[in-house]
């Protein structure tokens, strides 16, 4: 069986990639700094409360599952969170770097840890979720979508160094997705702009062709896809799961 570790795999966009790759046949270990998240995911899955920006952590995780597993297939570096919304001179500096040590730190360290890992194997995978934030901008996050462009940088230089050694890295970046975190914006953007919820919604998904917001499920059919001998020679690449932004800012 295939092995994959998914952090932040413990909701959202990550728990869907873990179910997408336990229908795939593989075995799934998680990750997730909330405790409560992670005592929630199926008993047969591996989970561990680690916060992906504390190095030392994620070297314990990464020595338990060389331990227990003795190498893994695929890593999926999905931790982030969305960080302050405000104009750019009103953010303060920790705030940045709190949003920049998940988005991008947080990316680094796991791919530092699996690197070794899958070279020694000579294949492999490593699939980062970026956003179309870190493809086009978004206007009021402007950590958020710096990080997410760093870690695009970061992806392909990892390909780069990897692909020798048959090992290769893709970045996903998901559209808006429905679920419990785009609610949230969906419900501060509302109370700050006067407007519904579901003008702001509406707004968001005339910004793609295919007007809609996408699934967190079919953010995981991706990964299990990028992960798998299927993509044997697509690396260095950025896949946008969206529904094809045509207007990354439709002044919702
Ligand atoms: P989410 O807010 O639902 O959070 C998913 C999980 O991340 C939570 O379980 C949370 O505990 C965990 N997490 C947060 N900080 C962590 C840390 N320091 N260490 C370990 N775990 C941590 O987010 P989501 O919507 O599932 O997003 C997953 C990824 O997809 C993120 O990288 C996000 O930026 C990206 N993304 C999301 C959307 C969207 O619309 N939801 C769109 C584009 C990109």
């Amino acid at each position: 069986m295939k092995r994959v570790l998914i952090t932040a795999g413990a909701s959202g966009i990550g728990r869907a990639m873990g179910e997408a790759f336990d229908r795939d046949g593989w075995q799934v270990w998680i990750c997730d700094v909330d405790a409560g998240a992670v005592a929630s995911v199926p008993g047969h899955w591996r989970a561990n409360v680690v916060d992906v920006t504390d190095e030392t952590s994620v070297a314990a995780l990464f020595a338990e599952i060389a331990s227990e597993w003795g190498g893994m297939d695929a890593l999926c570096a999905n931790a982030g969170v969305a960080g302050p919304t405000a104009a750019v001179e009103e953010i303060a500096l920790k705030d940045w770097q709190a949003c920049v040590a998940v988005n991008l730190e947080g990316a680094f360290l796991a791919a530092k840890y699996a690197a070794p890992m899958l070279k020694a194997a000579g294949r492999g995978a490593l699939v980062v979720t970026s956003s179309t934030a870190g493809q086009y901008g978004y206007p009021y996050r402007a950590p958020y979508a710096a990080a997410k462009w760093a870690v695009i940088g970061l992806t392909k230089t990892l390909a780069m160094e990897l692909g020798p050694f048959g090992v290769r890295a893709n970045v996903i970046c998901p559209g808006s997705v429905e679920g419990p975190r785009m609610e949230g914006v969906l419900a501060r953007e509302a109370a700050a702009k006067g407007m519904t919820r579901d003008e702001v919604y509406a707004g968001y998904a005339s910004g793609t062709a295919m007007g809609s917001f996408v699934e967190a499920r079919d953010i995981g059919e991706m990964a299990v896809f990028l992960a798998s001998d299927a993509a044997r020679f697509v690396s260095g690449q950025v896949i946008a799961v969206d529904g094809f932004t045509v207007n990354p800012d439709p002044k919702v």
